[in-house]
């Protein structure tokens, strides 16, 4: 990997070591690129009270993206640092969020749609489910969320973890996937996925995407420093993009991650 846009920070609650140290193992390790993509605060407003290790709350947020900021400069000549996050889409927070992130000089947003709807009352994702409603809820969230055109990429698509019949499972990826290549969005391949043996990445999701000619990037998914880069995970991704013939992106040229939320609308302003 040349390039890694998915890493933590302790900030979510559930990630450890210091900016410094996962900014130190990228330079080590030759990247030329890293993008921090904490987990996004949202305000919730109405709402329960927030799971404090999900995701950091909205007031951390100009620390966290100031902390970035100042790694970004001090390493400009060793390593590009980007400031990013990770987002669900929910519809209802959605302009508020974007206000929020680009008020605070966020450059770009992954999109890893962990609850559905408006998360609040919602299962997680990525619990065992054969309810094929939750699928096509997943599905139609997640290409709602795509045609926005304001995600650098799809983070985990496959993390819906849908054990029922096959062939919907394939109908409503294959939809996704075709949303994914008309919006011109690259499709993650989740080494923490592979790293901790989840039920993703998804082989018949990926075979789906390789057939739709979807593009695809490696995401480290660092929630430790030691993992910003994971040579052992990237050997599996780059042997599953092999064997079924993915189209493989190694990074994300810079004026394309400066223009997404730049160029945002969404309600905003
Ligand atoms: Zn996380
Ligand atoms: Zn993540």
């Amino acid at each position: 990997m040349i390039a890694n846009y998915h890493t933590h920070t302790w900030r979510c609650g559930h990630a450890e070591g210091s900016e410094q140290d996962y900014v130190q193992q990228a330079v080590n390790a030759g990247l030329k690129t890293l993008g921090f993509s904490d987990h996004t605060p949202y305000d919730f407003f109405d709402a329960e009270p927030r799971n404090p290790s999900i995701r950091m709350k909205p007031e951390e947020l100009p620390e966290y993206a100031a902390a970035i900021r100042k790694f970004a400069n001090e390493y400009r000549d060793q390593i590009q640092i980007f400031t990013g996050v990770e987002a669900e889409y929910y519809p209802k927070y959605f302009p508020r969020t974007l206000e929020m992130l680009k008020e605070n000089g966020i450059q770009y947003m992954i999109l890893g749609q962990h609850f559905l709807g408006n998360e609040i009352g919602e299962p997680y994702c990525g619990r065992p489910c054969s309810d094929r409603k939750m699928l096509e809820r997943y599905v139609a969230q997640t290409i709602e969320a795509l045609d926005t055109g304001l995600f650098l990429y799809f983070a985990h698509p496959d993390l819906i973890h849908f054990v029922g019949s096959s062939s919907v499972y394939e109908r409503e990826m294959r939809k996704l996937c075709q949303a994914a290549k008309r919006t011109g969005t690259p499709l993650e391949i989740n080494l923490l996925g592979i790293r901790e043996n989840r039920h993703y990445p998804n082989e018949q999701f990926w075979q789906i995407a390789a057939e739709e000619g979807s593009t695809v990037i490696l995401g480290s998914d660092a929630h430790s420093p030691q993992h910003v880069v994971d040579p052992e995970s990237e050997r599996y991704a780059l042997a599953l993009v092999e064997r079924l013939g993915l189209k493989c992106q190694l990074s994300i040229d810079e004026f394309c991650i400066k223009s997404k939320l730049c160029a945002a609308g969404g309600g905003t302003r």
